[in-house]
């Protein structure tokens, strides 16, 4: 193999990261990825563990004087987001990626660079590999499908796993200690309807022009939801006159803020002027609340016909929960500063055979309030006549005011460095929260190199900040042999 990146250290861990980086691995295609993980813990004498959905577990003993400690865990996942541009030439299940160095920047052409979540693999192996090493026993967990929704980690068999401390490998961000993440599910609300004859006139309605974002992440920023500003025109049109809804649809995934939505509703002929000042109004009020978070909102508003509409009882179901289902930040966190401790979004509307559905994604730092919260959607949902299940749930990291793991881990980094670490946490969903799920008593703290852009083509890890995380990793583990 042609090795791009010389001259740096660590070197065997970079070698290991573009040795991962040949290998094909997107989610879903993590078999190859897994056969050779297997390969390289059997040429070591390494204990390995491939289950069906291409989870790796590999074990090594304690070093010399250590091998009595409790274990760690070391984690990260194996699959990697199939990015890539519209003029690159590449097979995901045939082709390695084409790392590229610029200065201290490691990219690849053209696709994702798979750093997100390639160091924590090749952080792993060099520590396996090592034999100049100071560490407790080790079980490295790397999972599949974590892309696509934590797949891998929640089917892990836990009888492999005897760790209660672990250390995450997918966030953090250079001196970023990752102490939180959200757990979730997807309210899925069903109304199920008639078509009937269409009458009178019909208008149609779209939402344009919102910014959107990552219903986690984003949530905070007061982002307009074009479901739920459909929702308050619809609502206020009904105030005044009949409407039956021949079509409605807005947004693409729960996990996002959705920035469009389409209807297309019928009112009395002799009211539909009466409808579009309605809605002219609304959209002058929603307007101005949105100036300082979504500057390019507009309602595009037509003429329409329908053959066949809603039935009125379901249209009126439809205007009930468009209009109250609950949406946005809930929840700010009072342990750490910037973080939403729990968010609804209502992501998706869809009309489907016989049904209108709605997918409203539920997140907070507390599973307690992940089901509280859900709850009122499947009580308003109720309310409405309408049919509602709480779906694909996911665990919480919640924070913990005592971590050791993050002490060692930030005093260390404090040594190395000369500064502050900061404590991280996330409103989105990570593995942490699994294995949390999975071992309630467990000790977790993330750490990761300086990078970014991830599950883009721009992804970039910085190499010197590469070589920082590997050598806070070996330091930490080194003193996990003095902890008793
Ligand atoms: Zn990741």
């Amino acid at each position: 193999m042609n090795y791009v990146i010389t001259g740096r250290e660590p070197a065997d861990a970079l070698r290991f990261f573009e040795d991962i980086s040949a290998v094909p691995r997107a989610s879903r295609n993590e078999a190859g990825i897994a056969a050779f993980m297997k390969k390289f813990a059997e040429d070591r004498g390494l204990e390995v563990h491939v289950d069906e959905v291409n989870n790796v577990v590999i074990k090594k003993p304690g070093t010399a004087g250590c091998e009595h400690l409790p274990p760690v865990m070391l984690q990260g996942h194996l699959d990697i987001v199939p990015e890539k541009n519209q003029d690159t030439v590449h097979d995901w299940e045939k082709d390695g990626l084409k790392l590229q160095v610029k200065g201290d920047i490691l990219t690849a052409t053209g696709t994702t660079l798979g750093c997100d979540d390639g160091y924590a693999l090749a952080f792993m192996m060099a520590v396996l590999d090592r034999k100049d090493l100071r560490h407790p026993p080790l079980e490295c967990v790397m999972t599949s499908m974590e892309e696509i929704g934590l797949i891998g980690a929640m089917k892990l068999d836990p009888s492999l796993i005897t760790a209660k401390r672990m250390i995450g490998m997918d966030a953090g961000g250079e001196g970023g200690f990752l102490a939180s993440s959200a757990g979730g599910g997807s309210v899925v609300v069903n109304v199920p309807f008639k078509f009937v004859e269409a009458k009178g006139t019909g208008i149609s309605i779209r939402i344009r022009g919102l910014d959107g974002g990552h219903s986690g992440g984003m949530i905070h920023m007061e982002k307009g939801n074009s479901n739920k500003i459909l929702g308050r025109i619809l609502h206020n049109i009904s105030k005044e006159m009949i409407c039956n809804i021949a079509m409605i649809s807005g947004g693409f995934k729960s996990n996002a803020i959705p920035r469009e939505a389409d209807c297309v509703v019928m009112v009395p002929a002799d009211k539909a002027d009466r409808a579009r000042e309605i809605i002219a109004r609304v959209e002058k009020e929603v307007a101005n609340e949105l100036a300082f978070s979504d500057k390019g909102f507009k309602v595009l508003v037509d003429t329409a016909s329908a053959e066949k509409m809603m039935d009125l009882e379901a249209s009126e179901k439809v205007i009930f929960l468009s209009h109250v289902l609950p949406n946005g930040m809930m929840m700010k966190s009072m342990a750490i500063e910037g973080l939403t401790n729990a968010s609804l979004n209502v992501g998706v509307v869809t009309m489907k055979e016989g049904v209108v559905e709605y997918q409203v994604s539920v997140r907070s730092a507390e599973d307690s309030l992940v089901h509280s919260i859900s709850d009122i959607v499947l009580d308003i949902a109720k309310m409405a006549g309408a049919q509602a299940e709480l779906l694909s749930t996911y665990p919480a990291f919640s924070f913990s005011a005592e971590s050791k793991m993050r002490e060692i881990a930030m005093n260390t980094y404090k040594e190395l460095s000369g500064k502050e670490g900061r404590v991280v946490a996330v409103h989105g969903g990570t593995e942490a929260g699994v294995f949390r799920g999975m071992i309630p008593e467990i000790d977790i703290v993330g750490i990761g190199p300086a990078s970014g852009g991830a599950h883009t083509p721009e992804e970039w890890v910085d190499l010197n900040s590469f070589e920082r995380a590997f050598n806070l990793l070996v330091k930490i583990l080194d003193k996990l042999c003095d902890e008793q």
